[in-house]
């Protein structure tokens, strides 16, 4: 099944694609994790490599996009975007149930690379949740025991990305964030659990509640506007927020986490920078530490 996968469209399979699937044989305790703050392209990055090193799996590490729901709010990958590229953990758990602990999360990430490896595939993990990939690779010892994690870490200059992440939300809004959300919208403003802890969806109550009481125009669009540039803060805080835990995690896992520059990638968007600058130097590390 995974052999056809490295068959040519001639129907041959090429000699070098047969090696790379000996060796794999040999890798089933190789792991790799992509981090980096929200919005800097960790999903994209990691579906670029599992589209290269063949078969490949993705778990996501984010502990909002977990839960089902809120694709837009949340920014789950499309089916487009996955690439056929199968996606663990991801949008599995009741958008109403409690918060995933990092020891649940743990326990479900450990399970989920276990059987990828079973299928000589390479795990990949990917989310923004670090006290999460702190927990699995730190202190979960079935997995700690068993795997050799390779970090990405894509970084993008903080005012670079605090001006894509307000681009990103303008862009969420125009694709139908409001009408997603309305459905979410609790008039007794509980949103401290499940999805709803989402950013992206508090920041709506008192639009809302406004629309749900028959407010006028003005004051919905006012209260919209409010929403929005809450929204745009928000993001900017957590990436910050994530910035600082992912140095932190730098410090301790130097040797085997690697920094990708991936500013120049988002002030030029033609695919070809983000090619050269991120993905190819990502792939000749993921290549060493696979097969070196
Ligand atoms: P960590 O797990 O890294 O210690 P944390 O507990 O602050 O940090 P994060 O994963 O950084 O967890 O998420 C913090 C908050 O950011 C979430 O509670 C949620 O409000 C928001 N958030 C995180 N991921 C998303 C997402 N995909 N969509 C919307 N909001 C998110």
């Amino acid at each position: 099944m995974m052999m056809m996968m490295t068959t040519c469209s001639s129907g041959c399979k090429p000699l070098f694609m047969e090696s790379l699937f000996h060796q794999r044989i040999t890798t089933k305790d190789k792991v790799v994790v992509v981090m980096g703050a929200t919005g800097t392209g960790k999903s994209k990055l990691a579906i670029d490599i599992a589209t290269h090193f063949k078969p490949a799996e993705i778990v996501n590490s984010d502990k909002i996009q977990v839960f089902k729901g809120l694709n837009i709010t949340t920014n789950k990958v499309t089916e487009e975007e996955s690439r056929g590229v199968p996606h663990h953990l991801l949008g599995f758990i009741d958008p109403n149930a409690q918060d995933i602990t990092a020891a649940q999360f743990s326990q479900e990430a450990t399970r989920a690379v276990d059987s990828i490896v079973q299928r000589d595939a390479l795990p990949i993990i990917a989310g923004g949740s670090n006290s999460f990939i702190d927990q699995l690779v730190n202190h979960h010892d079935q997995f700690r025991s068993r795997y050799k994690c390779c970090f990405l870490w894509v970084d993008v200059s903080l005012p670079v990305l605090h001006s894509s992440l307000e681009e990103r939300v303008d862009r969420m809004i125009e694709c139908g964030q409001v009408n997603e959300v309305r459905e979410f919208f609790d008039p007794s403003g509980a949103y401290s659990r499940g999805i709803r802890r989402a950013i992206g969806v508090p920041e709506f109550h008192e639009f809302l509640r406004a629309e749900s009481m028959g407010a006028d125009e003005e004051t919905k669009k006012r209260l919209l506007e409010d929403a929005i540039a809450t929204i745009k803060v928000n993001n900017c805080n957590l990436a910050n927020r994530q910035l600082h835990k992912i140095q932190r995690l730098y410090g301790m896992w130097k040797r085997s986490m690697h920094r990708l520059d991936a500013t120049e990638a988002f002030l030029n968007k033609e695919e070809g920078v983000w090619e050269d600058h991120v993905v190819s130097k990502a792939r000749r590390i993921v290549q060493r530490f696979l097969y070196d």
